[in-house]
């Protein structure tokens, strides 16, 4: 079998890619470039025969994928940019997330009656209320959804990341509604992803913001530890083994499925670090070491681990092999 991997270049996407191909699948990746193909060969050599491209400029163009998704039996569609210091908020974030999403919906369904499910990544950003702050008490569940509006989308750049990823997935079920596809649908809601960089970076500043999120308390860049922004976190491992058995179980057809660990905070990484990272002792910043979790909402990752059997590693092993990963990149 061979599946469609959008956006192979991606954090998340390198380790889609490599729970495929490790599966035996042959892979697709979708890239914006030659250049970037060649980039995304080297992070799995091991499965060069494998592992094939779509070159795909710019997922916000009319019919991005029509060729892409000749041929393949599924396609796992996790290209979407993830910034949160977007200016042109339409074509940075709404286009390529909403566009990007329907377009390889239509080319399927144009194109290739061969593929059975479609896996999307989609985000928490898509699950949680952002006019409610904090609210502790609350369990967010997969049948919560963003009440976000084009005119709060258009408020800031973090609204409009938040609205292009509630947009974009609620595109998708629109979409096989009104369309009744032959194909069926699967999203996955992570909240932050963090764990091992093995796609290309070419520096620590080209890293993508999740990353970015964890480098900035080894690099000495934050004196305090920082609030708390979302409270709960994925492994980037587990979140691609979701993607595996998100595309490979029947009863995930036409099911979105928070897939989330535990609740965590900024200070218990600052712990960790400290803890595991001697040497980062004056980069990293101390607070107040042991504090017990801010009061915030939690998340409800029943159906993910009843329906697909996933299974969650825990905070310290995130942590620790994702600052062993960005020490690597900065040596
Ligand atoms: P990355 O920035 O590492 O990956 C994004 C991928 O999408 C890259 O391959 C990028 O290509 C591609 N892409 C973005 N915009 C375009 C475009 N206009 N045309 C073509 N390709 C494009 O981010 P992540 O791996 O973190 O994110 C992957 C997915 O996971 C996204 O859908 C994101 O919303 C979602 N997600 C991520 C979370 C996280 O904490 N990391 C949390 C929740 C959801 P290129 O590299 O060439 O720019």
């Amino acid at each position: 079998q061979i599946v469609l991997v959008t956006g192979a270049s991606g954090f998340i996407a390198a380790h889609v890619v490599e729970a495929f191909l490790k599966k035996g699948y042959n892979v697709r990746g979708t890239v914006r470039s030659e250049k970037t193909a060649e980039e995304v060969r080297k992070t799995h050599s091991k499965y060069a025969e494998q592992l094939s491209f779509a070159i795909v400029p710019n997922i916000s163009a009319a019919n991005a994928f029509d060729e892409a998704v000749k041929g393949v039996d599924g396609i796992i569609h996790t290209a979407s940019p993830f910034i949160l210091n977007a200016t042109d908020f339409e074509k940075e974030l709404l286009q390529p997330a909403i566009r990007g999403t329907t377009s390889i919906l239509e080319a399927v369904q144009k194109y290739n009656p061969s593929v059975s499910r479609i896996v999307v990544t989609s985000s928490f950003a898509s699950v949680l209320d952002p006019m409610q702050g904090q609210r502790p008490g609350y369990v967010y569940k997969e049948a919560d959804w963003n009440p976000i509006t084009v005119e709060q989308a258009n408020s800031n750049p973090v609204m409009a990341y938040l609205a292009s990823k509630t947009f974009a997935e609620r595109a998708v079920f629109d979409y096989v509604e009104t369309n009744k596809p032959s194909f069926t649908v699967a999203t996955l809601c992570p909240p932050m992803v963090y764990g091992p960089i093995v796609h290309s970076v070419s520096d620590v500043k080209s890293l993508n913001t999740s990353s970015g999120d964890i480098n900035r308390l080894i690099d000495g860049s934050e004196k305090d530890v920082p609030d708390t922004s979302f409270h709960a976190f994925a492994d980037v491992r587990d979140l691609a083994e979701a993607h595996v058995l998100a595309f490979e179980k029947p009863e995930a057809a036409g099911q979105r499925y928070l897939v989330a660990n535990s609740a965590y905070s900024y200070q218990q990484i600052c712990d960790i670090i400290r803890e595991k990272f001697p040497e980062q002792k004056d980069l990293t910043p101390k607070g107040n070491t042991g504090a017990p979790l801010p009061p915030a909402y939690r998340l409800d990752t029943t159906k993910a681990v009843t329906e697909l059997g996933l299974k969650f590693r825990p905070l310290q092993e995130t942590i620790v092999d994702m600052v062993n990963s960005l020490m690597k990149l900065r040596q």
